[in-house]
């Protein structure tokens, strides 16, 4: 069987790994020289965002024959809304170094592929490379053929504005803030990537692009950040979903799929998953949509989510932070089971309800 994945990425390194299983040797184009991102950054992993899977690094051993490790555990959330401060303690999941390097997730995963071919600076095209294949896996990162072929279907757009800083850094702790007056329905966070760097990241939805320097600037200002920066870089998140997720002898999967969340802009684990089940899928000639189902079902969780949050006020902002830290409250979201995304999203839909009917 002749595969081709266009995306050396967390998806089409997860689906190459996956084939190579069953005695497939594909072939990855990748249009940049290297593996990973020009800038150094810390993702985090957050456990509530994946459940019900409780350990992405243990799950993605026992399940996918994945080894992944991280920089760091998060051991410690700091939440700041525009009047509280709020701090956690406990194990919330993981952070992961991306960039260049070889301790990279990207890299790490790289590492683990035996006999897939990488074809560098390679910007390929899906309808070439379906001509000359038994099946393409679209993992680009982005919708762009999806929406050249008319199935992408947008939910929203965000910017990210970020920086690697130097200063001191627990490299446990995730720091997050949530302002209306500098990331609307947005957020921002620090991820550390030792004592001494961190990246500090702006998200910002539904700006025009060259907006988001004014954004960024009233957070700087707002917060009193003033670290040295010495890296900075600009992302584009476009979500939302594919319709159908394969057509034909192509398939999508992670980010180019719609696989990362409307809110958070989590993505990385969703990548990883739909990179082995497209491969599963292909080989065994099992229905995709299925495989990935959990995945569509937890980003339009996510979407329920962002629409009811979209109307929070920086009053409501004060009041989630307090309520998040409340001892039972702290004890049901971030050690049951608890579906927090789906609830969340329908209590704050039944607060908007009412804040309207009292009106
Ligand atoms: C700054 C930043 C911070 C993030 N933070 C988090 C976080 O904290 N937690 C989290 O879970 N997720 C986070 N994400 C999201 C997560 O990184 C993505 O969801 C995940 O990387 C998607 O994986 P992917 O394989 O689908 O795409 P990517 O990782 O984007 O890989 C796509 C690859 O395809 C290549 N490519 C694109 N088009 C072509 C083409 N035509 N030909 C050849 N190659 C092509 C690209 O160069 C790239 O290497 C973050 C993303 C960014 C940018």
């Amino acid at each position: 069987m002749k595969v081709a994945i266009i995306g050396a990425g967390l998806a089409g390194l997860a689906c190459a790994h996956e084939l190579e299983k069953y005695g497939i040797s594909p072939v990855i184009y990748e249009r940049n020289g290297f593996i990973g991102e020009t800038h150094a950054h810390v993702t985090a992993s957050l456990d509530i965002v994946n459940r019900p899977i409780r350990d992405v690094v243990r799950y993605f051993k026992k399940k996918f024959d994945i080894d992944l490790k991280p920089s760091n555990t998060i051991n410690r959330i700091i939440h700041y809304s525009p009047r509280k401060k709020r701090m956690i303690k406990g194990n919330f999941g993981y952070f992961f170094v991306r960039g260049k390097g070889e301790h990279s997730i990207k890299n790490q995963l790289y590492a683990q592929l035996n006999h897939t071919k990488v074809v560098f600076d390679h910007l390929a095209d899906y309808e070439k490379l379906l001509k000359e294949n038994d099946y393409v896996i679209a993992a680009t990162g982005n919708s762009n053929f999806a929406e050249e072929l008319g199935c992408f279907y947008e939910w929203v757009t965000t910017h990210l504005r970020g920086a690697v800083v130097l200063g001191d850094f627990d490299p446990n702790t995730l720091t997050a803030w949530i302002n209306k007056e500098y990331c609307k329905s947005g957020y921002a966070y620090l991820t550390p990537i030792d004592k001494q760097r961190a990246s500090l990241s702006l998200i910002v939805p539904e700006v025009i692009e060259r907006d988001i320097e004014y954004y960024w600037e009233r957070f700087l200002y707002a917060e009193n950040i003033n670290y040295t920066i010495t890296e900075e870089f600009r992302w584009k998140h476009k979500t939302g979903y594919v319709y159908p997720n394969h057509i034909g002898n192509l398939y999508f999967a992670g980010k180019a799929r719609g696989g990362i969340d409307p809110f958070l802009g989590f993505g990385q684990a969703k990548a990883v998953i739909e990179g082995v089940m497209a491969a599963r899928a292909i080989v065994k000639g099992k229905d995709y949509g299925k495989l990935i189902k959990p995945n569509i079902k937890k980003n339009k969780n996510m979407y329920e989510f962002r629409k009811a949050y979209n109307h929070a006020s920086n009053e409501d902002y004060d009041r989630l932070i307090t309520f998040l830290s409340l001892p039972g409250i702290k004890q049901l979201i971030y050690y049951s089971p608890l579906n927090v995304v789906k609830t969340g999203g329908m209590l704050l839909g039944f607060m908007n309800r009412n804040r309207k009917s009292d009106r």
